[in-house]
């Protein structure tokens, strides 16, 4: 029997719930008496007038409409969907946590300071770091942070380095943050998956700021390389940047700090417990090695061995300042407390294991069904090519609507873009084999079949005009108005 035939997800036609406000409804039906009239709005808000009920059965039906990692396997390639705890979202409820206010003084957190003080060690010890700042609220923004801290450093040195090198299987996010940055981004192609040294040597220059990689990169290969790129970049006065969005191949293994690299970003809703998605909840702390320590933003949490406290540490000598409202995201700073402190360095160590066996699980059984590019075993993700469905009219893009009919989410498609029609596969270290199994079946099946077969229109949105939704960028209700 063919896997996820049986699959059908809700489907409501269900409009805006600025479409289902009826406008001339609008009145309030609190008691008179309820609040003291200079308390009391004048004009009401302009938002959308429903009953509680309604709205509660809006979102009830929009929810069921969904897919998350709570539904099912998520093999999201680069973006770790892996599942996480749910004592991770009970304890980041409790009120000792949510009552605490960010304008409280140092003596009244000492609590909350002592979990960022511990948090921040961790991530030191496991990228081998010298220093690390919790504020940035995500990877894009570690990585700014990261440039800033770069540009800050070759600045005092009286250097004028204006070129980030990023080769060109780099998350989109790198050059966006470099030009954002207010650096020259230029690209260098790879080598069998892999930096070409030749170009890299050629790239690097007095004008480089810094180079910035991410290994294993974003097909999943360890750069065997990557002591020799280090010495090409450190040679001509660069930096050299760890885009640690997704360190759970290395995880208790192997250490950015160990490579040589100078500053490494962390995704901690990525690596560690925090569930993620649509853009948020996030974390990217920054780590920095020695000579970097100074740069980082403030504050920085300190611990005074003689008066026993911690403290909020504003004095760094270079401090690209502050790069966020207060502390940091605090809910995810916990949870990825709580996942480390839980899982211990064995379970860490566990998480890297199984993160690589399961990739290689799925690749084995799927690499003579698609094309495989450059070979060899990969760390935690993998990419596939999915040029031959050509033959058959069909893309990339056919295989994961298909995949998503039979009740499995699609895994990252056309990335990294030197793959061609890509397929880019992570299962994550929590997913069990039956799932992989289901989601191997499934993907054979559509390789094999002839494509018309097996549209089946089961999701409760097919296809979307993605042309449409690119160009004609309509993102609120105001927009739509008009
Ligand atoms: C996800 C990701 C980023 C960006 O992280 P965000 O938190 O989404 O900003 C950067 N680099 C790599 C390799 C990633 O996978």
């Amino acid at each position: 029997m063919s896997v996820g035939r049986e699959f059908r997800q809700a489907r409501y036609s269900e409009p805006l719930i600025f479409e289902l406000s009826q406008v001339e409804k609008r009145e309030t039906h609190l008691p008179d008496d309820l609040l003291p009239d200079n308390l009391a709005r004048s004009s009401l808000p302009e938002i959308p007038v429903l009953s509680e009920g309604e709205i509660v059965r809006h979102y009830t039906r929009l929810s069921q409409m969904n897919y998350g990692v709570d539904s099912g396997f998520y093999p999201l390639g680069s973006c770790t969907m892996k599942y996480t705890p749910k004592i991770l979202e009970e304890i980041a409820c409790w009120e000792e946590i949510t009552d605490v206010h960010p304008y409280q003084s140092e003596t009244g957190i000492q609590g909350v300071l002592e979990i960022m003080y511990a948090l921040q060690n961790m991530l030191k010890e496991i990228a081998g770091m010298e220093t690390v700042s919790l504020q940035p609220a995500a990877g894009a923004h570690g990585e700014f942070t990261g440039l800033l801290i770069a540009k800050a450093y070759h600045e005092l040195n009286k250097e004028k380095r204006t070129e980030v090198v990023i080769p060109d299987t780099a998350h989109g996010t790198n050059p966006a943050s470099a030009t954002m940055a207010g650096f020259d981004v230029v690209q260098i192609p790879s080598k069998e998956g892999c930096v070409d040294l030749d170009a890299l040597r050629k790239a690097v220059t007095e004008k480089t700021a810094c180079f910035m990689l991410t290994n294993p990169n974003t097909l999943g290969i360890f750069d065997p390389n990557i002591l020799e790129i280090a010495e090409i970049v450190h040679r001509k006065g660069a930096l050299l940047y760890y885009d640690g969005a997704n360190l759970n191949a290395l995880l208790g293994r192997a250490r950015p700090g160990d490579m040589n690299f100078d500053i490494v970003h962390f995704n901690l809703h990525k690596t560690f417990g925090a569930p993620h998605g649509g853009g948020g909840p996030g974390s990217g702390p920054v780590g920095t090695n020695k000579k970097l320590a100074q740069f980082l933003p403030v504050p920085i949490v300190e611990f005074d061995p003689k008066a026993g406290r911690y403290y909020l540490d504003y004095g760094r000598k270079h401090s690209i300042g502050k790069v966020k409202l207060f502390y940091g995201n605090f809910p995810v700073l916990l949870k990825a407390y709580l996942y480390i402190r839980l899982m211990g360095s064995n379970g860490l160590r566990e998480v890297s294991e199984f993160s690589v066996l399961n990739a290689n699980y799925m690749l084995k059984k799927l690499k003579d069904y698609f094309d495989f590019p450059y070979g060899g075993n990969r760390m935690h993700e993998f990419v596939l090519s999915g040029r031959k469905l050509k033959e058959k009219n069909a893309r990339t893009l056919d295989a994961a609507k298909m995949l998503m009919d039979r009740g499995l989410h699609a895994p990252t498609v056309y990335f990294p873009a030197i793959v061609e029609e890509a397929l880019m596969i992570e299962p994550t270290e929590t997913e069990p084999k039956r799932e992989m199994d289901k989601f191997v079946e499934a993907l054979i099946e559509i390789a094999k079949a002839p494509v018309h077969d097996y549209l089946l229109e089961n999701t409760s949105v097919s296809r979307v005009d993605e042309v449409k939704a690119s160009r004609d960028l309509i993102l609120s209700w105001k927009m739509m108005e008009k």
